[in-house]
């Protein structure tokens, strides 16, 4: 299953067209469950319900396919069944088997579950996945940006990252707010160049990113979630370097991709609490698709993202994801303005 073992060969084909299935899958079955958004909320005292069903359902797809074309792996997944197994929750149970079957016909309560069980892995194998089923809830929820995420991680290294982003438009001018009828998967193999295909026609042809080329002006992306990143410490940011414009805000990993395709030159995740831990799920696909591209992701203390050490990245804090021409000023304007300190 080692990427590196199996040297450019089929089978390291075999691992990214497997991933990108599992994706698309789970990007058929989180939009499912978004299009019921409305009709779930007139009767839902939750507002969590419907991403919650999309959460465990997108998990249990990704699993269900690695299984049938891998046999054994390891991964690292943000859920577990154990919420669904309890009595109380056989009506969630049952709307996220629903789900799963707008891919997997066949699918049982038992089959799902014991598919969700697949991701339990603790990252301490040499090589394992890392799954984030639906990244950005908060997006979700709002019909707006989310993505799901399946990274392969090896001795520590990223190898492979593939990012669904099934309200993300291929054309660069439709606004983030805008959900696109078709979505985007980007994938990224180490050394291999990022690219970005439909996330819905199977058969359509893949676009290899071309290095971004960045304007004079910086233009920034953010989280929309003001507690996952400080959005004062961006405007200062932005300040110093002289940028122009307010920054975008989008939620999710989508920020990689948004990079990566030259639609904003950075991406910060500037912390807004100390001892907050960045998990894997939330950054291994999205590094990679970024790298491959030619963009610097480092921390906000100018640190390579660690993925040696389990779930998450103890060693690192934040994130700069932007254009080598950017990086280093807006890691210089981080010292100067002693974030993260
Ligand atoms: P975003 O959509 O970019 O705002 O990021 C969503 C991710 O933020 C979720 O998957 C969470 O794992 C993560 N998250 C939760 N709390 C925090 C926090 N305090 N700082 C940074 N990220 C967080
Ligand atoms: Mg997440």
């Amino acid at each position: 299953m080692s990427l590196k073992a199996l040297n450019g060969s089929m089978e390291n084909n075999n691992l990214l067209e497997t991933a990108i299935d599992a994706v698309r899958k789970a990007c058929r079955v989180t939009r499912k469950v978004q299009e019921g958004l409305a009709q779930i909320r007139q009767f839902q005292k939750d507002d969590k319900s419907p991403v919650t069903v999309a959460d465990f359902a997108s998990q249990a797809v990704v699993c269900h396919v690695l299984q049938e074309s891998l046999g054994s792996f390891n991964l690292v997944g943000e859920e577990t069944s154990q919420a669904l197994r309890q009595d109380d929750q056989e009506r969630l149970c049952l709307s996220v088997v629903e789900a799963v079957k707008t891919v997997w016909p066949e699918a049982t309560r038992e089959h799902v579950l014991n598919a969700i069980d697949l991701g339990d892995h603790a990252a301490t194998a040499p090589t394992y996945w890392t799954l984030d089923p639906v990244d950005g809830t908060k997006g979700f929820l709002r019909g707006e940006q989310y993505a799901i995420s399946l990274a392969l991680i090896e001795k520590g290294r990223v190898v492979l990252g593939v990012l669904g982003c099934p309200n993300l438009s291929a054309d660069l001018s439709r606004p983030f707010f805008d959900p696109d009828l078709e979505g985007r998967i980007f994938y990224a193999v180490s050394g291999e160049g990022t690219h970005s295909v439909s996330a819905v026609q199977k058969d359509d042809n893949a676009v290899r990113l071309s290095p971004p080329v960045p304007g004079e002006h910086i233009r920034v992306c953010e989280s929309v979630e003001p507690t996952h990143s400080k959005h004062d410490d961006t405007a200062k940011i932005v300040e110093i370097l002289g940028g122009a414009g307010k920054p975008v805000r989008l939620d999710s990993q989508c920020k990689y991709a948004v990079v990566a395709r030259g639609q904003a030159d950075a991406y910060l995740r500037l912390p807004t609490r100390k001892g907050y831990v960045e998990k894997i799920w939330d950054h291994a696909a999205g590094m990679l698709i970024a790298q491959e591209a030619g963009i610097v992701v480092t921390d906000i203390h100018g640190q390579t993202l660690d993925f040696s050490i389990g779930v998450g990245l103890d060693n690192n804090q934040g994130i700069v994801c932007a254009h080598p021409k950017f990086h280093n000023r807006i890691i210089e304007a981080i010292r100067k303005l002693s974030i993260g300190v």
